[in-house]
């Protein structure tokens, strides 16, 4: 039997150790937090994420380490690659953690991105909005999730607003995208490089936060397109493990938006609307395991649980609903949980959706 060290033991961590266990796998966590979800799937050694003793112990304890999100310490994943096997690759999680450095990658690879530029000061801010015009969306570089670290700049007479209230940390600006819709591509690759992709998934945001997902989605072309943009990502990495790349869909167009070293809010619905989920494709990966098979089942729905989790026991009883509670403490914009649903049909999911999200306070 083996052993995966995950470093984070919040709910994706705890979505990895419940899917291991159909593979028949033991788990260790490294998380500093008082009682972090993933407690119920192993347990967790309670140091910083980038603690050297804490990461000693934790590739002591095991046979192959992953992430399951991206703030971790690259220099400490590096030192840490000498001593034990760690997926994904540290380079990807590198460049991942860098949004002028994901862009430039998506540039090289020939993947399209709405027009961006590196931001140090006012002037350069004010250069990209004479060049790339209005609006702008300003985002830090580095440790901006869910929307937080970024704001919209309508107007040269926004930029002074904007670069003090992001700065005086690296920025980069990017020419805000009109889009359709926003998609999720998601991946995986295994050491040996079997490839295998998930059909393209809907996503709905609010507030930069995920709100819904929908898979499969009538994507026409764009499927094999954002498939071909995964396949050179994964490949130019020489990625191991699940990756999700997010984009915007314009005029029937894909543009890349960021991408994830790791399994993905937008991908939960593949623990019931899949015949593998991502949590154990993203674990047959870094075990060189063949990948499971990506069929949808239905049409699948997913609900994120944002805030205060549904009070109605009514929810609880409807066979139909497959409710995930994380265990977290709840907490205004904190994900607590997620809801799913396969349904027959799209149009079946899209009103069982819209009954299940009177459920929800957020
Ligand atoms: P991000 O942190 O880059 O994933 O951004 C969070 C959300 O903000 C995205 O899912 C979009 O809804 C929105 N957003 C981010 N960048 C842009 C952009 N350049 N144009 C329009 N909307 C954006």
């Amino acid at each position: 039997m083996k052993t995966i060290g995950i470093i984070g033991a919040g709910q994706l961590g705890q979505m990895i150790g419940y899917a291991g266990k159909r593979l028949n796998l033991d788990f260790v966590f490294l998380d500093p937090s008082e009682n972090p979800p993933a407690k119920a799937a192993g347990p967790v050694l309670k140091y910083n994420f980038d603690d050297p003793e804490g990461l000693e112990k934790l590739a002591a304890a095991t046979d192959v380490i992953t992430y399951e999100f991206e703030n971790v310490s690259v220099t400490a994943l590096e030192k840490l690659d000498k001593e034990t096997i760690v997926y994904p690759p540290t380079e990807a999680l590198r460049l991942a953690q860098d949004r002028l450095e994901e862009k430039t990658l998506f540039q090289t690879l020939s993947i399209p991105v709405s027009g961006f530029q590196k931001i140090d000061s006012v002037a350069d801010l004010e250069k990209a909005g004479l060049e790339l015009g209005y609006p702008l969306v300003l985002k830090t570089r580095r440790f901006g999730y869910d929307g937080k670290g970024q704001c919209i700049v309508n107007h040269r007479n926004d930029i002074e607003e904007a670069v003090n209230q992001l700065g005086p940390r690296a920025l980069i600006a990017e020419q805000f995208v009109p889009f359709d819709r926003e998609v999720s591509a998601i991946g995986s690759r295994n050491v040996s490089g079997q490839l295998s992709y998930y059909p393209l998934t809907e996503n709905l945001h609010r507030e930069g936060i995920l709100r819904e997902s929908r898979a499969p989605t009538d994507a026409g072309n764009l499927e094999s397109i954002a498939n071909d943009y995964l396949k050179l990502l994964l490949t130019h990495l020489n990625y191991v493990g699940v990756l999700a790349l997010e984009l915007f869909v314009v005029d029937n167009k894909l543009l890349a938006n960021e991408f994830a070293p790791r399994v993905h809010n937008s991908g939960h619905w593949t623990i019931e609307g899949s015949v593998t989920s991502q949590f154990e494709n993203h674990l047959r990966a870094i075990l060189d395991m063949p990948l499971g098979e990506t069929t949808v089942l239905g049409a699948p729905g997913m609900l994120n649980i944002i805030g205060a989790m549904p009070q109605d026991s009514e929810l609880l009883r409807n066979p139909s609903v497959n409710l995930h509670e994380y265990g977290k403490e709840a907490r205004t914009n904190r994900k607590l949980g997620h809801l799913t649903i396969v349904a027959e049909n799209p149009a079946s999911r899209d009103i069982q959706l819209k009954e299940l999200e009177k459920y929800l306070t957020n």
